[in-house]
């Protein structure tokens, strides 16, 4: 239940937000998700709508999202790659020590309020 978890998280900051910001009702939070976050947007959208039926501030609110392209980068020839198409082997020099630059964030973009 990775994506209860990621809802309820997400939902605990906003209230932080809300209460900090004197918010009473939320109409849609925006999230941006990484392409390799392993988050299965769909099934994330079904528990926010489950979870958000429960909690006061968040009744018909609506979870948008926004994709963040995965990149890595090459450490053997320092370039930058789309890794959901070559994933972890450089397309340039073929070289495999290679990490992930972004791609693996779950970040809150956007709170808006009714
Ligand atoms: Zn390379």
């Amino acid at each position: 239940m990775h994506e209860l978890g990621i809802a309820f998280h997400v939902m605990d900051t906003v209230e932080d937000v809300a209460k900090e910001n004197d918010l009473t009702q939320v109409s849609s939070v925006t999230l941006e998700l990484g392409e390799v976050s392993g988050v299965v947007f769909d099934y994330l959208a079904d528990v926010w709508d489950w979870a958000a039926e429960k909690r006061e501030l968040f009744y018909g609110s609506k979870l948008l999202l926004e994709t963040i392209p995965a990149v890595t980068i090459c450490l053997d020839c320092n370039r930058t790659y789309p890794t959901v198409r070559y994933g972890r082997t450089c397309p340039y020099c073929n070289g495999d020590k290679t990490e992930l630059v972004t791609g693996n964030e779950i970040n809150i973009k956007e709170i808006e309020a009714c």
